[in-house]
């Protein structure tokens, strides 16, 4: 039986026909009932079925699906694939310890899938009963909490892989091996497709999975063929340099009720040549609005920059232009590569970001790393 305010009746889930409460108790008069829920929410469903329903406690049985330890959410539901790894995050530069990775072969994919779930499965086990290992330590995405049993099914997965962009970002590492239309040839999606099928024939990745593609400027790239291989499949993030405005994205984008990510790290064209290395800010503004007509959600980005973007006028222009822009939401972080000093006219300028989107009812987040907690309000 289901709680009927989220499924209907008479339908067939797994082929099992979903009933409301009050039926499934008509017709199994004499059944044990196990409530599988959040731990917080058991006893109040305990007391609402005996107390309404009359139900002798004897016969409801506690399904523990969830346990309260340690653990972090990529660890347990992320997946993420790169030019020679398969991984879970990209919190590399928040660690003491060592990343969690396995080599990737391309040649055997299967081998290396499984060596990946075994790998992840045994470091669960280790952080949750403290013992002592050299992966994730000190990362602060590790929190106690209730987690439920792992399931080899992923909620995201990322496509982090090197792959051709026409900007020269500064704090780019991809740039330097493949910036400039001339490289976009270098790239071939081919290669990953049969990783990403035994993901998919595994049901690692499903129609519930979300594609985040972070590799190069997917509006560049083998666009149609990487857009298709993932209609069994939600891509539902894309970070792009909004260079060029896509329809093919847009269309993805809309369908998938997905979000289109684009670092500004700028407020005036100045400063984003200064970022950026290329000149573009007049093409991306339009595209931008181009976007922003056809309904997509907007993620504009500010990477605070030592002495390049870090000053008043950039960030409140910032702001106010994606006010103007009416994105989604503005979020601030740090060039991850780099150690960034938080002077106190940084913590000013952190405070102005976060202020600012306040007055004019923009939703923000300002990441963990920056400021050593994560902050951040929706505006609905
Ligand atoms: S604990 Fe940190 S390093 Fe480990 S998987 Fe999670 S995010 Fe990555
Ligand atoms: S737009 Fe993105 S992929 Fe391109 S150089 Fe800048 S950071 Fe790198």
């Amino acid at each position: 039986m289901r709680d009927k305010t989220n499924w209907e009746e008479n339908t067939l889930i797994n082929n099992i026909d979903i009933l409301c409460l009050e039926k499934a108790l008509k017709i199994y008069v004499n059944s044990d009932i196990v409530i599988m829920t959040h731990p917080s929410k058991w006893k109040e469903i305990q007391e609402y079925l005996v107390e309404v329903h009359k139900i002798d406690k004897i016969k409801i049985i506690n399904l523990e699906l969830f346990d309260k330890f340690i653990s972090c959410s990529k660890l347990r539901y992320d997946l993420r694939i790169q030019d020679d790894s398969l991984s879970f995050c990209c919190a590399e530069s928040l660690l003491q310890g060592k990343l969690p990775k396995v080599s990737l072969d391309l040649e055997d994919p299967e081998k290396c899938i499984n060596s990946l779930l075994n790998f992840r499965d045994s470091l669960i086990s280790k952080i949750k009963l403290n013992i002592e290992e050299e992966y994730c330590i000190g990362c602060p995405s590790l929190i106690e909490d209730y987690w439920i049993r792992p399931a080899n099914s992923s909620r995201r997965l990322d496509c982090s892989m090197t792959a051709p962009c026409q900007y020269n970002c500064c704090y780019c590492s991809m740039h330097k091996q493949l910036s400039g239309f001339k490289n976009i040839r270098k790239f071939s999606f081919s290669q990953f497709e049969p990783l990403l099928e035994t993901l998919r024939q595994r049901k690692i990745i499903n129609k519930n999975t979300k594609i985040v593609w972070v590799a190069g400027e997917l509006s560049i790239l083998q666009q149609n063929k990487i857009i298709s291989f993932f209609e069994l499949e939600k891509l539902d993030y894309i970070a792009s340099n909004a260079y060029i405005y896509s329809a093919e994205i847009s269309e993805v984008l809309k369908n998938n009720h997905g979000v289109l990510s684009v670092s500004l790290d700028a407020g005036t064209p100045q400063t984003y040549r200064k970022v950026k290395g290329v000149d573009y800010w007049e093409q991306v503004i339009m595209s931008l609005k181009n976007y922003k007509s056809d309904s997509i959600r907007i993620s504009l980005k500010y990477i605070l920059l030592e002495d390049l973007n870090d000053t008043y006028e950039d960030i409140s222009r910032f702001i106010y232009l994606a006010k103007s822009l009416e994105v989604e939401k503005v979020v601030l972080t740090r060039d991850v590569t780099k150690e960034i000093k938080l002077t106190p006219e940084r913590m000013q300028l952190i405070e102005l970001f976060k202020e600012l989107s306040i007055k004019l009812g923009i939703s923000y987040v300002i990441y963990a790393h920056l400021n050593n907690s994560i902050e951040s309000q929706n505006i609905i």
